[in-house]
């Protein structure tokens, strides 16, 4: 991995903790002492595997290098 690689791969894990702070569902902070977020990672990807506790949402918010995206046909 280049440098510059690497030090975007870093930036996107912490804008990803920030990203994990939160419930994508609720809004709710996910830092209440029943919610739990895991943080693991695969290869250039930082995944946060979430449970929000007040509306019960699990799911993973990844944090990438890259992002990709559908484009419906007109
Ligand atoms: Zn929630």
């Amino acid at each position: 991995m280049n440098p510059d690689a690497q030090k975007s791969s870093l930036n996107g894990a912490r804008q990803g903790a920030g990203a994990a702070a939160w419930c994508p569902a609720c809004g709710r902070p996910l830092t209440d002492k029943q919610s739990l977020v895991v943080e693991y990672w695969r290869a250039d990807e930082v995944i946060y595997d979430c449970y929000c506790s007040k509306c019960e949402w699990n799911g993973e918010i990844v944090v990438g290098p890259r992002v990709v995206i559908a484009e419906y046909a007109d």
